[in-house]
């Protein structure tokens, strides 16, 4: 959006007028409100100004800088039409809980100091300091955090069963290939705040007994990789990676990986063989990661939201930590809001608020004023929920339930003019052109499904289409090998469930 450039504008008009000893400019990253940037946010007063212009940063030297008058005309106005100076008036900030997201936006992701200096890296010195591995597991049993990769199994099970399994080596991996459609949390959190993540992991490998962590990130996300690169070498520099880390006799490391642009290799069994420099392919569980993973070894595989969540825990304790979202859904979750939403962004709440909170309340409702038809949760994985599904809390129960998932966190929204059926066709579409091929039902059946989703967008399909299409579904998502081929029959089956009267229309009108 030409931040970068308003940057080097902002510094060269502040050195220009003699300010450079008093004014600083720090680029930050994605403040989440992604259809108002460039946005300009001057500490410590915190105002905030969005869509920012090139030709604006003389003024807001010259008013704000020197003079002391903020520029009106650059504040963001809410839908009522009042001005709001910082962030917190700011109805799409007001209503999230932002505490994963607290420092994106406001710190240099690139100076491991900024990261120190809000508080960064003290939940690994409180835990080297003062627990035992097995004090930490619990801690983060107690807190009730589920994993935030889309399957909401429960963190601290996972880490006890990795410490209980016997091995020599035992390892950490950061799951960063986040690839749905319309995902983009994880990527927000690592060039945000990559200290967090790496912090999560050290304490994960402490609890574990492991030394080594791997990142394995999509290369899709360049920034995300320079970032953390940046952190790694840093968190090296600083004596918080390597041997004896803070003279507290536990080492650990942490290496990089690039993932090649496979959809599928963030599955964790896939991407461990990615890692171990094989074809990204599933196997077959048992046996789990826990006990069996990299490289026959024990392994915790967490995302990259999850091991976020870690340094929170240690920092505000497993019981005040409860204390946000449900009971069975503790904390907060980011979703990645787009589609024909007024206001896309990165939103953080606890869980357990209602879709309607999220899509009109924080997303500003529908954009262009039209009617709100559906929104597609979770990816490819995930389903369509409709306006009577509005007020369902967003938590891993009630989605689930919904025939929604959480998923990963994306959200889409769809207005009056979506045809139902052509998104059941996109989300197929990917899914077919993801299957690894290892086993036959997801191979074949999603070929074959799509083929069916084709026709009836082309007016070519018939009843028998239909019923082979259902059952196709039933067949893919009983029999497929993996959670790519399991779920993917998920948005035709929610879009069928509850917009049947569009794949009729699509074969009686036209028949
Ligand atoms: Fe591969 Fe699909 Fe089978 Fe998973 S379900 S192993 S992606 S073919």
């Amino acid at each position: 959006s030409g931040s970068a450039q308003l940057a080097e504008l902002l510094r060269q008009e502040i050195a220009r007028v003699g300010l450079t000893a008093t004014v600083q400019v720090k680029r930050t990253s994605c403040h989440g409100f992604c259809e108002n940037g460039p946005v300009v946010h001057v500490e410590p007063e915190g105002t905030f100004y969005t869509k920012v212009q090139a030709s604006d940063v003389p003024e807001i030297v010259a008013s704000h800088l020197v003079g002391g008058q903020a520029v009106e005309r650059l504040l963001y106005r809410d839908g009522a039409g009042k001005t709001c100076r910082t962030p917190k008036e700011i109805p799409f900030y007001a209503k999230q809980t932002r505490l994963l997201l607290a420092n994106c936006g406001y710190i240099d992701p690139e100076q491991i100091a900024d990261y120190v200096a809000v508080g960064g890296y003290r939940s690994l010195v409180q835990v080297l300091q003062h627990m035992a591995p097995e004090q930490v597991i619990e801690e983060v049993q107690q807190s009730g955090l589920r994993g935030r990769g889309g399957a909401g199994f429960p963190t601290g099970k996972k880490w006890a069963a990795a410490r209980r399994a016997a091995g020599d080596i035992k390892y950490i991996i950061c799951n960063a290939d986040e690839g749905d459609p319309g995902a983009f949390m994880d990527r927000s959190v690592l060039e945000g705040d990559p200290h967090a993540v790496l912090e999560g992991m050290l304490i994960a490998g402490y609890a574990v007994g492991s030394t080594v962590g791997y990142i394995y990130c999509r290369a899709e996300y360049p920034l995300a990789i320079k970032r953390l690169k940046i952190a790694i070498e840093q968190a090296r520099r600083w004596g918080l990676l390597g041997r004896n880390i803070l003279n507290s006799g536990f080492d650990f490391d942490i290496i990089l990986k690039e993932g090649a642009g496979a959809f599928v290799c963030g599955e964790g069994t896939a991407l461990q063989a990615s890692i171990e420099g094989q074809r990204g392919m599933p196997r077959v569980k048992p046996p789990r990661s826990t006990e069996k993973g990299l490289w026959q070894k024990p392994t915790v595989l967490n995302n990259v939201e999850t091991l976020a969540n870690i340094p929170l825990i240690i920092r505000i304790g497993a019981e005040r930590f409860r204390q946000i979202g449900t009971a069975n859904s503790p904390g907060t979750k980011i979703f990645a809001l787009s589609g024909a939403v007024a206001n896309p962004g990165l939103v953080e709440v606890p869980m357990g608020v209602t879709l309607r909170e999220v899509i009109f309340g924080i997303g500003g409702g529908i954009r262009d004023g039209k009617k709100f038809k559906a929104v597609q949760l979770g990816g490819p994985s995930g389903g369509c929920l409709t306006e009577q599904h509005l007020d369902l809390p967003v938590d891993f129960d009630s989605l689930t339930s919904a025939g929604a998932t959480v998923g990963s966190g994306g959200m889409v929204v769809m207005d009056e003019n979506t045809c139902m059926v052509d998104v059941a066709r996109f989300f197929l579409a990917f899914t077919q052109a993801e299957s690894c091929g290892k086993c036959t039902p997801c191979r074949e059946g999603t070929k074959r499904m799509l083929e069916i989703l084709e026709r009836m967008c082309q007016g070519r399909a018939g009843m028998d289409d239909l019923a082979d299409l259902e059952r196709l579904c039933r067949v893919v998502k009983t029999t497929s090998l993996c959670g790519l081929g399991q779920a993917c029959p998920n948005p035709v089956l929610s879009t069928l469930k509850y917009f049947r009267n569009e794949y009729l229309a699509h074969i009686v009108d036209k028949h």
